[in-house]
């Protein structure tokens, strides 16, 4: 991976493959455009099961963004919207904002995700209490293609590391794809090391993935709790 061409996020995608069991609970934390939400419902539809995807993101475009690239892409006979009978998952789409409109909402059966307009710093108030999480991922910067005002900061990125800290599974992992060519990104980098670096070594195996000759691309740290 690290010579080949894919993204730093495929490289994640392909770290949560292997760290996805049967059943679990995923929170996307900045769910954008929701290609990370997208490859989170599947690796939870795969195992047919009580797996949730919960995602969330402070903009109003990247919801909508989100919902509709999940409406397109699972519309199939084994991922569908809806409820048929012989269906091997069902898809249900809860989205939990009662002041927007104009996003497709689906209701009743299994819920395998649920969209979110909150800051990630208030994860913990959307995730049940008491369910273990085995991933919460972060793609932090702003919604490519859209408002580059709206980013992610390093002061409520550390508070939603701290929530997910609490939340996380033994074995679960926390993802962040960081960004450091925009402005105020190596900032959020440098505090994104800090908190890595500061895990005790006894419960977290804390790696990064940099790309040593492009000093502009995206790194992709990964917290593993033991
Ligand atoms: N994961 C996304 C995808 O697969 O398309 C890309 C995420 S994009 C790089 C970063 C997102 O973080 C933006 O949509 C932005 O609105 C969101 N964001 C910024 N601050 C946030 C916060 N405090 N809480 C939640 N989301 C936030």
């Amino acid at each position: 991976y690290i010579f080949g061409k894919k993204k730093a996020t495929e490289v994640a995608h392909s770290v949560w493959r292997h760290i996805v069991q049967n059943g679990d609970i995923l929170v996307d934390a900045t769910c954008g455009n929701g290609y990370d939400t997208l490859a989170m419902v599947k690796m939870v539809a795969d195992k047919p099961s009580t797996g949730r995807v919960y995602a969330m993101d402070i903009q109003k475009a990247a919801l909508e963004s989100t919902s509709y690239l999940l409406d397109e892409s699972l519309d199939s006979d084994e991922l569908v919207f809806g409820c048929p009978k012989d269906a091997k998952y069902m898809i249900v789409m809860r989205i939990c904002m009662p002041n927007l409109s104009g996003i497709t909402s689906h209701s009743g059966g299994k819920g395998l995700v649920e969209l979110f307009a909150i800051c990630h710093s208030r994860m913990e108030e959307v995730v049940p209490k008491g369910i273990p999480v085995r991933l919460v991922a972060f793609n932090l910067g702003y919604l490519p293609g859209g408002d580059k005002a709206t980013i992610t900061k390093s002061e409520t990125t550390l508070q939603a590391l701290e929530a997910a800290k609490r939340m996380l599974a033994p074995g679960g992992l926390i993802s962040l794809v960081v960004y450091v060519g925009h402005p105020g990104g190596r900032e959020e980098y440098e505090a994104v090391q800090a908190f890595a670096s500061g895990l005790p070594v006894e419960n977290w195996i804390c790696c990064k993935l940099q790309m040593l000759n492009r000093s502009s691309a995206p790194i992709l740290v990964l917290l593993l709790n033991r």
